[in-house]
């Protein structure tokens, strides 16, 4: 497998610290908000990574860690806690923000498809692991106390920038008005490793540690837990490309620090979502949810199918139209799977030949979108039926867009066997629409009721109702 490693700035031929295991480490979600489909996009993407990991066959051992404490509106040390700002919001305590958010961002993620990591671990669980690792910056010189915080030192290490691309000008941490710079610290990198004296009274979480009542900064928790489950040495550590900087370079000066030695070897990111202006942010216009997609009408594997088809490392232009294409994509290509017969018996060496064409074309640094054309290949193919969809059904492991599991609708391969269902339905629908032209909703409401009374479901889409039995 070759993977672009952001150290190196080079896509390289991926070699793990054991053979055969990858260890696997990615950032997780600050749990005070609903996710963004752009931060879902870094998972989704690092979802693909882990599972051609494995189909290439490598034992992998994936940690996520989930913020709930310590991180702040800005990821240099300033504005408010996240946490707080959001159980201030919705007049709950930060646990339960942590704990509604927490479950609320597994769902929108099963929604798309992208497993749960193997151990997934909530930065209040490792205190005690944070004030252990702080304990040792302090003792090695790397840390610093200053106005009742402990400081990462970053004037101790030769090279702090290793990802070598930052603009120290463009950095300059308090140039924006509404941020002040914190005059404790001795270089303006420094970072925050322990709040002692928390600049927020009402800090909701604070525990006991050698300096004093207080909590972690953010940077550490990711060195910490990645630690706890993968030990001194990591093959892989994702994220999205607003993490490199500061909070990856942060986390590997710490550390690297601490242990001594190199850390991880690979560091996967995944670019930006963006609308057509630029950047997409949550302040302006909608806030995109999955949910919202969903009240949309679009099925979330959709927005999978339109991440995948672009690489992880360029930016992705996000629009209705954009995703309306992947829609009917995406439903055209599960009409012409369903639509394959299962004749013949499975070619086994022809599944195993398709199976390292896709890890090889897919493994060159995780290109999805070649991996939807061999999908295509696949189907254009001599192989008999059955082969075909054994062979599709490999690859979804990977591209994980359900391609066998039946079209919802009355275009279904299974709806289609009984032709006179299919036209009572049609029938209903076009009434049904009809009525709702008519604004007689009532109507419309009845007929809808009708037919889920005769085991018939009807759904709107944006590409029209669709129809299934119960
Ligand atoms: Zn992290």
């Amino acid at each position: 497998m070759k993977l672009y490693n952001s150290l190196t700035k080079k896509v390289e031929e991926f070699v793990p610290n054991v053979e055969g295991k990858v260890g696997m480490y990615t950032c997780g979600p600050t749990v005070y908000h609903f996710a963004h489909i752009g931060n879902l996009r870094s998972y989704l993407c690092e979802d693909v990574l882990e599972k051609l990991l494995r189909y290439c066959g490598y034992d992998v051992k994936r940690v996520m860690n989930i913020t709930d404490v310590g991180h702040l509106s800005s990821d240099a040390d300033t504005g408010e806690d996240k946490m707080l700002k959001g159980a201030k919001r919705e007049h709950k305590t930060v646990m339960e923000i942590a704990k509604f958010y927490t479950d609320a961002f597994f769902a929108d993620c099963a929604k798309l498809n992208i497993k749960t990591p193997d151990v997934v671990e909530p930065a209040t669980n490792c205190i005690d692991e944070f004030i252990h690792m702080i304990a040792v910056l302090l003792e090695k010189g790397y840390a610093y106390k200053a106005g009742e915080n402990i400081y990462f030192d970053t004037s101790k290490l030769d090279s702090y920038y290793v990802f070598g691309n930052q603009n120290e000008d463009e950095l300059m941490v308090g140039v924006r008005d509404d941020v002040t710079e914190d005059e404790n610290k001795r270089n303006k990198n420094d970072f925050v490793l322990w709040f002692t004296k928390s600049k927020f009274e009402d800090q909701a979480l604070k525990w006991d540690s050698p300096w004093g009542v207080g909590y972690p900064g953010w940077h550490i928790e990711c060195s910490c837990i990645s630690m706890k489950h993968l030990g001194e040495y990591m093959d892989i550590h994702c994220g999205g490309v607003d993490n490199m900087f500061p909070h990856h370079t942060n986390e590997i000066a710490q550390s690297e620090s601490y242990l001594g030695h190199k850390w991880c070897n690979y560091w996967f990111h995944v670019h930006h979502l963006n609308d057509e202006t630029g950047k997409m942010s949550k302040s302006k216009g909608e806030f995109l949810t999955v949910s919202l997609l969903e009240e949309k009408g679009y099925d979330p594997i959709v927005y999978r199918l339109f991440a995948l088809q672009s690489h992880y490392r360029k930016p992705l232009v996000f629009s209705y139209e954009a995703l309306d294409q992947a829609a009917t994509t995406y439903k055209k290509l599960k009409n012409r799977i369903a639509s394959i017969h299962e004749d013949g018996a499975v070619d086994d060496a022809a599944v195993k030949e398709w199976h390292d064409r896709f890890a090889e074309t897919v493994g060159n640094d995780v290109n999805t979108a070649m991996g939807i054309t061999l999908v295509y290949d696949v189907i254009k193919s001599d192989l008999n039926g059955a082969t075909k969809r054994a062979v599709i059904n490999d690859f979804d492991y990977v591209l994980g867009l359900k391609l066998l599991e039946a079209p919802a609708g009355g275009d279904s391969a299974d709806n289609a066997e009984d032709p006179e269902l299919a036209a009572h339905v049609e029938e209903m629908i076009a009434k049904r629409a009809a009525a709702k032209k008519e604004k007689n909703f009532a109507l419309a409401d009845e007929i809808r009721a009708k037919l889920l009374e005769e085991g018939i479901e009807l759904k709107d889409t944006r590409e029209g109702v669709v129809w299934s039995r119960l």
